[in-house]
């Protein structure tokens, strides 16, 4: 056995180093953070092959003294915190004074640093944590840091680095979520000496998430902003038809900092509830602020989670604001911005597969694609040379392309939105400049629309609409001052059915009708032992429902009366159907969450009820369905999450037939 030492300073770091730099993007996670504690306005990053060869980040915060420089390179060494105390009301990013040691421990660091540009500031190289060189530089007031060969010294951990392009990837991730969090700070952000994504520091939340996610989801996010007496919301929140795959497009920032948190998303999820198809998830940047004793950030070493004193009530307290915006929220689908007459698409039948792709690829997101933001930044930054074409991608569309346009992000993959129809082909190119113009004037504007005063009635969200007819059977055609509306008979009608049902099968009271011949059901051995336990155990919960039920012989059941509120001739399908649900649930029959089952019987209930497709309607039970639609409380969804009413406005119509341009 060998004898027990205790390992040398640098091996010691290098070991403590591989918890906080993970990749590349912790390095740039790390500085940022600290530049932003150093009260930057403006922060640069550059990176050359992913991060792997060369991080660079320069601030103009506070610098450092000239006396300190080379103790901020130290294993818990901070500024930031002195007592435990100070542990409960963290305020900075920052505050375990482990990150400028770790990377240094496994990089070549440089750092120049100055407090104020009148003194003399330092310049300092280090090499795997040791320093190598020191000496005065004239600087501007503020900090760089550059950090070179990352890894050099640990190999084991360049290994298990993914392709350049996932790291990459992090980086961006890493840095779109550290701008979202301080739209009053400047970011830019360029590899291999390219501009990536660049925000103003203007303050203004939208702004950042047009340059993060470019300007379609921009402009289809709604304003939240709510106050309680221990919590404050500010933030955005999509509309259902903008929707992505995976939840990590649902950032949280509580206190400036960026964190992940399941409660929250979950929270955040229920207010959606109905209006998005299955696993689909909305795109959401909420800030929320707190007292800093409300929230346990010592949790993870990249400080990457946290905790919250008061959760039960910051949950329900976030689920009902989101979903009172949600609710207050025109969420009327618009018809495509431009149509191709008929007739122009006679020339290009021979490849309409291609064409889809075609306008398909033009709804992506272009995550990693500079060119809206480049345009818009060009004027100010002078960092890009303006391009005096308007449309700088149809001037050249293959120049300089880069490896890393086509990479898929981890995190935020780019993919097709299946509901956007604001999309058509070209529409983001070439009119950039007018459009973003109008997404700052709306989003005043909507902001004053989701103000309280206005009618929260769910009526008026919806207009009078008047049934012109009907096409394939299946759609309603109508048509207002505003236009043409194109309604889903099928999910109008499920959704309709959807909340009268669910309104009355939660009623207290529930009523049971016998039934004159009791059902008699027959399951599988396990199937009828889960059954006979939740009998037991659920009983008052289930008859509460208004169904009555009873063993009858091993595995056969016996049901003898049923909600009345059930339409006509559809009994046994809604008793099929809840127990069905029940069943599906499984598991532990004391966790079954009734509440969940009686929903989702429900939502088969409506879909089964509702009017199918090719059903011929009449002019009045057309004009009947809009009305009764337009007294749900949530008319735009059926409850599955498909749109219900496609809208075409007077000026789309026009601009389709080119009576206006
Ligand atoms: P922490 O951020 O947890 O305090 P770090 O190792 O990241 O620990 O940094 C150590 C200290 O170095 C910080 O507390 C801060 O005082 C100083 N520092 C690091 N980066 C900067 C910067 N960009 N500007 C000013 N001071 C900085
Ligand atoms: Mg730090």
């Amino acid at each position: 056995m060998p004898r027990i030492h205790v390992l040398e300073e640098h091996v010691a770091n290098q070991i403590a180093a591989g918890e906080v730099i993970e990749r590349p993007a912790s390095v740039v996670k790390e500085l940022v953070e600290n530049a932003i504690d150093a009260g930057s306005t403006q922060i640069e990053v550059r990176a050359e092959e992913a991060g792997l060869t060369r991080i660079e980040v320069r601030d103009n915060g506070s610098g450092i003294e000239p006396e300190e420089c080379q103790l901020a390179f130290a294993r818990h060494a901070t500024s930031k915190i002195r007592t435990e105390k100070d542990l409960m009301r963290i305020s900075s990013l920052g505050f375990r004074g482990e990150a400028l040691a770790s990377i240094a421990a496994v990089s070549k660091v440089r750092m120049i640093t100055a407090t104020s540009s009148e003194r003399a500031g330092v310049q300092l190289y280090l090499e795997g944590g040791e320093v190598r060189e020191r000496q005065q530089t004239a600087s501007p007031k503020g900090t760089c840091i550059q950090v070179c060969d990352l890894f050099y010294n640990t190999p084991a951990r360049l290994k298990y680095l993914k392709s350049m392009q996932t790291e990459l990837a992090h980086i961006h991730d890493v840095l779109a979520r550290l701008a979202l969090g301080h739209p009053d700070i400047s970011f830019r952000f360029y590899h291999q000496g390219r501009m990536v994504f660049s925000t103003d520091g203007d303050g203004k939340l939208l702004h950042v998430i047009h340059a993060v996610y470019g300007l379609n989801t921009a402009r289809s996010m709604i304003p939240i902003r709510e106050e309680a007496p221990d919590f404050e919301l500010d933030g955005y929140v999509s509309k259902p038809q903008t929707n992505r795959a995976s939840r990590s497009h649902i950032i949280w920032i509580v206190n400036g900092r960026a964190v992940k948190n399941a409660s929250l998303t979950h929270a955040l999820l229920d207010a959606y509830h109905t209006l998005l198809p299955q696993r689909r998830y909305p795109i959401a940047v909420v800030h929320l602020r707190m007292d800093p004793q409300l929230v346990d950030v010592n949790v993870h070493p990249a400080k990457l989670e946290v905790r919250f004193s008061k959760e039960q009530e910051l949950m329900k307290w976030l689920k009902e604001s989101v979903s009172r915006q949600l609710h207050r929220q025109s969420l009327v689908l618009d018809g495509p911005a431009t149509a191709r007459p008929v007739g122009l698409l006679a020339g290009s039948r021979s490849k309409p597969l291609q064409q889809r792709e075609a306008v398909n690829q033009q709804v992506q997101f272009n995550f990693m694609r500079p060119v809206e933001k480049t345009v818009r930044q060009a004027h100010t930054a002078g960092d890009i040379p303006a391009k005096p074409s308007e449309n700088p991608e149809a001037e050249n569309p293959k120049a300089e392309e880069p490896k890393w346009e086509t990479v898929p992000k981890p995190d935020m993959v780019r993919e097709t939105q299946p509901l956007n129809l604001d999309a058509g082909p070209n529409r983001d190119a070439g009119r950039q400049a007018p459009e973003c113009a109008a997404l700052y004037v709306e989003e005043e504007a909507s902001l004053d629309a989701s103000l309280p005063s206005r009618s929260e009635e769910a009526g008026e969200r919806l207009p009078m609409m008047y049934p012109l007819g009907q096409l394939h059977g299946t759609y309603i055609l109508a048509q207002n001052e505003d236009g043409l509306y194109m309604v889903d008979q099928h999910a109008a009608q499920e959704r309709i059915f959807y909340e009268r049902f669910s309104e009355m099968a939660r009623d207290m009271q529930v009523q049971r009708q016998p039934l004159m011949i009791p059902l008699t059901i027959h399951l599988h051995p396990q199937e009828a032992s889960l059954l006979n336990e939740l009998i037991t155990l659920r009983k008052e919960e289930i008859l509460g429902l208004g169904i009555e039920i009873e063993p009858f012989g091993q595995h056969t059941f016996l049901v003898r009366s049923y909600p009345a509120w059930v339409p006509p001739d559809e009994e046994e399908f809604w008793l099929q159907e809840m127990l069905q649900r029940l069943l599906q649930h499984g598991g532990n029959p004391s966790k079954i969450s009734i509440e969940d089952v009686l929903d989702e019987a429900i939502m088969g209930l409506a879909c089964k009820a509702a009017i199918k497709a090719n059903r011929h309607l009449r002019l009045e039970e057309m004009q009947q369905l809009l009305d009764d639609l337009r007294q749900a409380r949530q008319p735009f969804t059926c409850p599955h999450g498909r749109p219900v009413v496609i809208h075409f406005s007077h000026n789309q119509i026009k601009r389709m037939f080119k009576r206006i341009m």
